[in-house]
């Protein structure tokens, strides 16, 4: 059983998804509000958020992010209706781990619940530190170093980059990812990847260029029509020796 925080204000979509998941055993706490989600989130820790980004009373990107830093370990699925890309890129973006287009079926709202609350239990099994270059991952106490300095990542950026560097060198597809580390192979949130992989490039350079001399920072290569690869360290190059 998990604790879920459902975030809708729509009364015939939130019940349906509030009987589905009571139905498969789920503690629901169904909000209606922005402000009401604050108050829950606040009082008690949640195994995962499903929140609607159109909500009365709050901008739902804002909520969103203000989700994310109240319960960082939380999964958070976002409710759209917006079908354009960037608002879905967005939601990513200010933090959410994944998201649900409406209209969505009760079977894909509960593969998707089912798979994400199985990964969440999962992590945290494993005791075992991956290094790809200057970079590391130490997936025991879940936390990455750029040349001995932390970079902070959301969770599934977390696991997305230790999945990558447990395989340093080899070439893993969109479908073993999207297995991996959401938990299942979805039924079209192709976006979710890719986002989650700018967002993990961009920090790791940010991380690197905070430094002085700045690390070099180990590159996910895209590899087209496939999948991501994360690059081994380049051998160094040798500099020339200065004449005597
Ligand atoms: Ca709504």
């Amino acid at each position: 059983m998990a604790a879920i925080m459902l975030v809708e204000d729509d009364f015939t979509i939130g019940g349906l998804v509030m009987s589905t998941l009571r139905g498969d055993g789920h503690d629901v706490a169904w909000v209606r509000s922005g402000a009401d989600a604050r108050r829950v989130a606040a009082r008690r820790p949640v195994d995962l958020i499903l929140l609607d980004l159109g909500l009365p009373d709050v901008d739902g990107l804002d909520l969103c992010r203000e989700l994310r830093r109240a319960q960082s370990e939380t999964v958070l699925v976002m409710l759209t209706a917006r079908r354009e890309e960037m608002d879905v890129i967005m939601g990513l973006e200010s933090g959410a781990d994944d998201y649900l287009t409406k209209p969505f079926g009760v079977d894909e709202l509960l593969a998707r619940v089912r798979a994400h609350l199985r990964r969440a239990s999962q992590t945290g099994d494993q005791a075992s530190s991956y290094s790809c270059g200057d970079l590391t991952v130490d997936v025991s106490v879940r936390r990455c170093f750029l040349a001995g300095k932390e970079v902070v990542l959301r969770s599934k950026e977390f696991d997305l980059l230790s999945r990558l560097v447990s395989s340093a060198g080899h070439a893993l597809s969109r479908e073993t990812l999207m297995s991996d580390v959401w938990g299942a192979n979805w039924f079209g949130s192709t976006k979710t990847l890719d986002v989650h992989v700018a967002a993990v490039r961009r920090r790791l350079s940010q991380a690197a260029s905070l430094q002085s001399p700045p690390p070099q920072v180990p590159e996910i290569a895209t590899l087209r029509g496939f999948g991501y690869r994360m690059e081994l360290p380049r051998p160094e190059r040798e500099t020339p020796r200065p004449r005597t």
